[in-house]
């Protein structure tokens, strides 16, 4: 943890505040300019349109409580910025005239918005006793440190557990913090006072943009001669993968600049668990551009891997070789047999891991393809400034505080997230909420499993298991498939099989292991049981049947097998459902079963919890 955050400290972005026309610079530039000190990585980006309201609805609504208004306290200026920070869900500091002047968090246990005043803004609401407040007798304020109620000197303190302003004595020390018990009050966060004054000027975003044309045309003449000699260097066919997200966009954009628009095609992944307004979006705008538009197309793909392997969780993601990496990977084989030179939208500023790779690098998921960021190094202002400039049509979504597009349930969202995208469209949500009570009360997994969003992950993290009243241990996620050895038997037990469980598919999918294939002396069913008897008692083997039984009868057809079988042995069972192995061409090599991720999903969570199985053969 401590060195993911170095990682993110060390590539935090540089930006700026023109003091004097009161606006960000992605580039210092003159005399009246500050640096902004944000959280890192301080990927900072503009609020706009729907979210923008939201913000000061947010703001309204906290000051209103507290029977004030933030009118004089916070100016409603036009280029504002937001920047995610770490929190237990969803946090943004805002940004106004370069000074951060609080954050607007979703909080979970109460499934509600709200605004915790920073610097500026506790700095004002002190000094004109507005909002809620507290003046301490207190010689400083720490964190962590509790105020008495005899310690306060004049207050409006609130009846909830609303943010409070907070200073010491002298006012030398301010901070922030929330009402205890008898009128005591918990410091959340103090620092040493500095005065604020508000700006003059307010700007709007052309003239960010303007001022930052030449500064954005060097970074597309950088970026356009990267693509150039990357092209050069590997000599691939062009495929650009266009996500309907910002990032991806101006990559698109980057791309046609460098290449012209003969010699790419781009691929728009359709995960079947996309914004229908993304999937529209999409097609759009490569019509608009004379794109050569591929879809890899997921179709159900998503719904019969939930059947099976209960929701995707952020350490538990079947979801993306189901849905991402099976359909990309089967339309860039049948498209580029040999192999591709891939250029996508990756930032470093987005992520620990995405701070950590190269500019070009080798996809592990997508055999013979060469992957390249032209924006590796671009700040998401920069991207936005670009679209801006260059007039591109942006995906609507981003109008509704939507930072990250993609698959609409990811568990990777926060639930402030989740709050954003049902304004938009609410439909989608509550089908899902709707699957996810039903599996909740199928595998006694509590209310707050669902009210907290605790399905976002099998292990629950401490910071947010806090928050529930009790956290049942999850074990109803993979495939339903369990065994016990008698002896040389190992007898299987399966529920709900996708696949109705035959001995000829058994054998079929069996042959993928010519190792299995020697060891297996009979196979027998029974009404819900698998019995097969083995030449030997060993680990390596029963692991390698099981694998097979999940195969055989939990696939979710996704395919991502046959994109790995080197002799193309692979093809769906039109008869039966599932795969279907042809034998003749078929080489025995195993690879295929290494690669489901239905297998390898439901083994590495059995593996993790260390079950009474593999502690069998001890
Ligand atoms: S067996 Fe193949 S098609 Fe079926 S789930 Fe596994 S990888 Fe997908
Ligand atoms: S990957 Fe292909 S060749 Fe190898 S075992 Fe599987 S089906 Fe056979």
């Amino acid at each position: 943890m401590a060195s993911a955050y170095k990682t993110l400290e060390r590539v935090r972005a540089k930006l700026y505040w023109d003091l004097r026309e009161n606006f960000p610079l992605a580039f210092r530039t003159g005399n009246l300019v500050t640096t902004l000190h944000l959280t890192p990585p301080g990927d900072a980006y503009p609020v706009v349109g729907t979210f923008y309201r939201h913000v000061f609805n947010v703001i309204r609504d906290y000051f209103e409580s507290s029977g004030s208004s933030f009118e004089g306290i916070i100016p409603k200026r036009k280029t504002i910025l937001a920047n995610k920070v770490q929190y237990a869900d969803l946090a943004v500091e805002i940004v106004i005239d370069s000074q951060v002047v609080g954050h607007i968090i979703y909080d979970i246990a109460h499934s509600r918005w709200r605004f915790r005043p920073l610097y500026s803004t506790v700095y004002k609401m002190i000094e004109k006793e507005t909002g809620f407040f507290a003046k301490t007798s207190l010689p400083r304020l720490s964190r962590g440190f509790v105020i008495k109620s005899g310690d306060i000197i004049s207050a409006n303190l609130p009846k909830s557990d609303e943010y409070i302003a907070l200073a010491s004595r002298d006012y030398r020390y301010l901070g922030v913090g929330v009402l205890l018990k008898n009128r005591r009050i918990y410091v959340l966060k103090s620092w040493t006072r500095t005065p604020y004054g508000n700006l003059e000027g307010d700007p709007n975003w052309s003239k960010v943009v303007s001022v930052h044309r030449q500064y954005l045309e060097e970074k597309k003449e950088e970026a356009v001669s990267f693509i150039r000699s990357i092209y050069e260097k590997y000599k691939l066919p062009v495929v650009i993968s266009f996500s309907g997200g910002k990032d991806s966009l101006v990559t698109l954009h980057l791309v046609l600049e460098a290449l012209g628009n003969e010699k790419v095609t781009v691929l728009f992944n359709n995960t079947g668990i996309e914004f229908p307004e993304t999937v529209e979006y999409v097609k759009k705008t490569a019509d608009f551009m004379g794109l050569n538009l591929i879809i890899a197309n997921a179709g159900e793909a998503f719904w019969r891997g939930f059947s099976v392997m209960g929701p995707p969780a952020r350490d538990f993601r079947w979801c993306c070789k189901v849905t991402k990496f099976a359909p990309t990977a089967r339309v860039l084989k049948q498209i580029f047999p040999d192999g591709a030179l891939s250029f996508v939208g990756q930032r470093k500023f987005e992520s620990v891991l995405r701070a950590r790779s190269p500019r070009v690098w080798q996809n592990a998921w997508l055999p013979g393809i060469i992957a390249a960021s032209p924006i590796h190094e671009w700040t998401a202002l920069d991207v936005w400034l670009y679209i801006f400039m260059e007039r591109l049509p942006l995906n609507p979504l981003y109008y509704y505080g939507l930072d990250r597009l993609g698959c609409w349930l990811c568990p990777a969202s926060e639930m402030g997230e989740f709050e954003l995208a049902k304004s938009v469209r609410r439909d989608l949500y509550e089908r899902w909420e709707k699957e996810l009570e039903s599996f909740a009360l199928s595998h006694s997994l509590g209310r707050d499993w669902l009210r907290l969003g605790l399905w976002r992950w099998v292990k629950v993290p401490k910071d947010i298991s806090r928050l529930a009243e009790s956290v049942q241990e999850d074990n109803a996620r993979g495939a339903t498939v369990s065994w016990h050895l008698l002896d040389s038997m190992v007898v299987f037990k399966l529920e709900n099989p996708r696949q109705v469980p035959t001995l000829t598919k058994l054998q079929n999918l069996s042959h993928t292991s010519k190792e299995l294939l020697e060891s297996i002396e009979s196979i027998s069913f029974d009404e819900k049981e698998i019995t097969v008897k083995l030449t030997r008692r060993d680990k390596s083997i029963v692991e390698q049947l099981e694998r097979v039984v999940i195969r055989a009868f939990y696939c979710v057809e996704c395919l991502e097998c046959a994109n790995w079988c080197p002799r193309g042995a692979i093809r769906l069972d039109k008869e039966r459902g599932g795969i279907l192995i042809l034998e003749d061409n078929c080489i025995q090599c195993g690879i295929c079963n290494a690669k489901c991720p239905i297998a390898e999903y439901t083994l590495k969570l059995k593996s993790s919890k260390a079950d009474k199985q593999s502690r069998s053969f001890n």
